[in-house]
């Protein structure tokens, strides 16, 4: 699992602590803590996905073969079973089961062929085993059986129905969608990588009405992975700051459980918000911070764009307690800094460190 996937599966929590404005003088004075909030996040959520063990599968015929590299694409299919109106979980599991005694018992394979099936019902389910073991950690893949040659390269996604002349229902694009985009998003693949089964195989599959909807797959998909967002607290991993950034939960207008100040000084010991980026790309730049007439009148915020550093100047004397925004700049791919609060201030009051969001635009 690498530090990506961790921070991408982290759940967004909003917006933060609550808006009650203190008027005790600035500084570390003790107060309860406000509503503690996490600070982290991210924007494509694992959908609900029924394990193998959860449908009744069988156990495979023999160990499978599971690889330490991952998939770089998405292969759609459809069963070409009938269109079926019973949505509900038991007929999806009872699916799932069917297709993996067919597979197994008429075809000869190890285990179900595909990695994921989805239902008409919009149920989503593990075809073959440890397909979503791999998938939950966005590592490796277990090698499957529903395309020739690309096998060890593709997750293949059986669709229940059979689409030659009709569309697929909405809850069963709905769910698509979702884990088309939860897969993209844990292993790092662009929406422009989902194909149908035609593409790499002479056959109707995923029949014509779906295959000509592959274009609004990806579309829909590439909109979830744009909406990649991320809080870093100064409570988070990705915050650093020296001994000389001390520790306070005095305003009620603070992220979380508290934040850092420091004293102004004409020296380089910035407090510094890391975040892993997604991909190189523009991103939107949020602070936020407790204001106070006792905190500083010209805060430096230090963005480390992939056109070097620019500085916005603010002041933490009012609009605290709010996502205030510190521009939109071009970011490269990676955990990298993002942004700093500076000491370095012509300001005499404390400055104030807290939390950022950085959002994918
Ligand atoms: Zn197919």
């Amino acid at each position: 699992m690498t530090p990506s996937h961790l921070s991408r599966r982290a759940v967004l929590l909003g917006t933060g602590a609550s808006l009650g404005v203190s008027l005790l003088p600035a500084g570390p004075a003790s107060a309860s803590p406000g509503p503690g909030l996490a600070a982290s996040g991210l924007a494509v959520p694992a959908p609900t996905i029924a394990s193998c063990g959860t449908w009744g599968a069988r156990n495979p015929a023999d160990p499978l073969t599971q690889i330490g590299t991952s998939p770089n694409k998405i292969l759609i299919h459809h069963t070409a079973t009938p269109n079926s109106t019973d949505y509900t979980q038991a007929h999806a599991y009872s699916l799932a089961r069917s297709i993996q005694n067919f597979h197994m018992d008429s075809r000869g394979w190890s285990d179900t062929g595909q990695h994921f099936t989805v239902s008409r019902g919009g149920y989503v389910m593990e075809g073959r085993h440890h397909s979503l073991s791999h998938l939950s950690t966005g590592s490796g893949m277990v090698v499957g059986a529903h395309c020739t040659g690309q096998n060890d390269q593709a997750i293949g996604i059986e669709n229940e129905g059979t689409y030659t002349g009709i569309e697929p229902n909405t809850q069963l694009w709905n769910r698509l969608v979702d884990l088309c985009a939860y897969i993209c998003g844990q292993y790092d693949l662009p929406a422009s990588r989902i194909y149908g089964h035609r593409d790499f195989l002479a056959t109707t599959c995923p029949g014509d009405a779906f295959y000509a909807l592959l274009p609004r797959l990806r579309t829909e998909v590439a909109a979830r992975l744009a909406a990649w967002s991320v809080i870093v607290d100064n409570s988070s991993p990705g915050f650093r700051a020296s001994a000389n950034w001390q520790v306070s939960n005095f305003s009620q207008q603070r992220y979380g459980a508290d934040y850092r100040y420091a004293t102004p000084v004409g020296a380089s010991d910035a407090a510094y918000f890391s975040a892993t980026l997604p991909a190189a790309a523009s991103y939107k730049v949020e602070a936020w911070f407790p204001a106070d007439s006792g905190y500083n009148a010209a805060t430096p915020f230090v963005l480390f764009t992939s056109g070097g550093s620019k500085t916005v100047t603010v002041s933490q004397q009012s609009g605290g307690g709010q996502w205030r925004s510190l521009g939109t700049y071009a970011f490269g791919a990676g955990t990298r800094d993002v942004a700093a609060v500076s000491r370095w201030t012509s300001g005499t009051q404390y400055v104030i460190a807290d939390a950022i969001r950085i959002t994918k635009v």
